[in-house]
């Protein structure tokens, strides 16, 4: 197999993986660099004959595959996280140029917690359990895999959210198919070529999308769990395309995270870390700090300090080493991003950033925006991008309720110096995750997801892999 970076990505035809072959689409779409804005690849996109196609080779290899033994699940996860690794350069730089990530975070974070991920679900088991004995007979649980699932993946981190799907519903006797965003299909058609031969034929199918493969997967009656990863408002499309077949749904949503700086916190400290978790990639996470609550007293220090960071930060291409921030990923946010620097003109004190870097590509600079009220669409919506409304509080117990006054529930942070303190302001946070001085640790055994309408269901840990079977309980009464 040529390297894909060996070769202009222009020429390269990326193709689908559709039961074990590699598929040219009936359609192509143009995949563009956010960092220059130029075109840098075409890419195969499916029509609704393809997806079902991808669906019938799933339902069929799910026949075979089901029945297949553990150890042969755990070898192909084995052999997938292996060539990911083998392969971690050429990934990596692929999602550079096509979500517009630092390659630091492309090949150090993403590919390096995919291949974790993989390897932690390959170690996993769902044995049978007796559930209750006695003098009649016995209650055995058994963990049935459900059968097709879809996987639905966003633009910002998307080969790890592939592969953390991939793997569970793999090792669980399920088969997969794939649909990447239309923005970033490259890594995963590339890894399809990859996985070709590691999985048998139908198990792990992966598509392109030009913008319609969503909704022909999830109104599929064959496709039995939705893997959904995504914003909250294509989140209840999902719900719904569901509801005819009864499909199961597991969604990680949009999130609207709060940072609750303490009275006691130390500015210096905390400023520049809850910066990078505001910032990091652009804002683009769904559990970056999207709203910071700052106590009168720390309020100006912390501003200008935010404000100095912001200034500091360098623009430029995720394979510029230099660069220490990146674009937004696609015109449509890019639009969507300017809305919110007028919103911050219109509704707060822009001190640092405000205006589209005018540079080729999709430039924003990290834009800090005190003295909002929080009635303002930068509190109230999640701002997927680099604008930051910092907060003012004077009574703690009000910052928690303003904190959770929102429909989003995903994470959330509470800094501070006295550690008892904030873990009890952290008890009072209404969301699936909250951390204590720093935001989003993960772990591949700890369970993640949202509350309120950030989300259904849990993602990694044996919690997430239970999302994949479905429970059947054999009574066998005693001879
Ligand atoms: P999006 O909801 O626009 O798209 C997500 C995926 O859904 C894409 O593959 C898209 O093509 C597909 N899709 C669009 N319409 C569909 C439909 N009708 N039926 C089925 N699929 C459809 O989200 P995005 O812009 O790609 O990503 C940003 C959003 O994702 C943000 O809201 C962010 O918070 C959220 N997100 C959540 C998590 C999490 O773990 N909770 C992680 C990353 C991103």
């Amino acid at each position: 197999m040529s390297s894909v970076l060996n070769t202009d990505l222009t020429s390269r035809r990326f193709a689908q993986l559709i039961n074990g072959r590699s598929v040219q689409g009936a359609g192509t779409s143009e995949i563009i660099d956010p960092g220059t804005g130029q075109v840098i690849a075409t890419a195969p996109t499916p029509d609704t004959d393809q997806v079902h196609e991808a669906v019938e080779a799933a339902d069929t290899a799910f026949k075979v595959w089901r029945l297949s033994p553990a150890s042969e699940r755990r070898a192909a996860l084995h052999r997938i996280a292996d060539t990911v690794e083998e392969h971690a350069e050429e990934l990596a730089r692929l999602l550079v140029l096509e979500t517009g990530k630092p390659l630091a975070v492309a090949r150090d974070m993403e590919v390096e917690w995919a291949v974790r991920w993989v390897r932690y679900f390959a170690e996993q088991e769902l044995a049978p359990e007796v559930m209750r004995e006695d003098a009649d007979g016995r209650f055995e649980r058994h963990h049935e895999p459900l059968g097709v699932v879809a996987a639905i993946i966003p633009w910002n981190f998307p080969l790890f959210q592939t592969l953390y799907k991939v793997a569970p519903a793999v090792l669980a006797g399920n088969t997969v198919v794939v649909k990447p965003a239309p923005t970033s299909p490259l890594h995963a058609l590339f890894l399809g070529e990859l996985l070709r031969d590691l999985v048998p034929a139908g198990v792990v199918n992966i598509l392109g999308d030009g913008g319609e493969a969503g909704p022909a997967l999830t109104s599929h009656p064959s496709v039995r769990l939705v893997s959904f990863t995504g914003s909250t408002a294509v989140g209840r499309h999902v719900i719904s395309s569901a509801a005819s077949t009864i499909k199961r749904v597991v969604l990680e949503l949009g999130g609207n995270d709060a940072a609750i700086v303490m009275p006691d916190a130390d500015v210096d400290a905390v400023a520049p870390e809850i910066f990078s978790w505001s910032f990091f990639y652009a804002g683009q996470i769904c559990t970056a700090i999207k709203r910071i609550y700052v106590p009168d007293a720390l309020y100006d220090r912390f501003a200008e300090h935010f404000a100095r960071l912001a200034d500091e930060a360098k623009l430029g291409h995720g394979l510029d080493e230099e660069a220490t921030f990146g674009p937004i990923q696609n015109a449509k946010q890019f639009e969507r991003v300017k809305e919110y620097l007028a919103t911050a003109h219109a509704d707060g004190k822009v001190i640092a950033g405000g205006v589209v870097d005018p540079r080729p590509g999709y430039f924003v600079p990290p834009t800090v925006v005190t003295d909002v009220d929080d009635d303002s669409v930068l509190v109230r919506e999640e701002t997927f991008g680099p604008v930051r409304a910092i907060l003012r509080y004077s009574d703690l117990d009000d910052a928690v309720s303003r904190a959770n006054d929102t429909e989003y529930g995903l994470g959330g942070s509470v800094w501070g110096t006295d550690i008892e303190a904030a873990r009890s302001v952290a008890g009072r946070i209404e969301s699936g995750n909250v951390w204590i001085n720093t935001h989003v640790a993960a772990a591949p055994d700890v369970p993640f997801g949202g509350i309120k309408q950030s989300g259904v269901g849990a993602e990694f840990g044996l919690e997430g892999l239970k999302e994949f079977v479905e429970n059947k309980i054999i009574y066998v009464p005693n001879a």
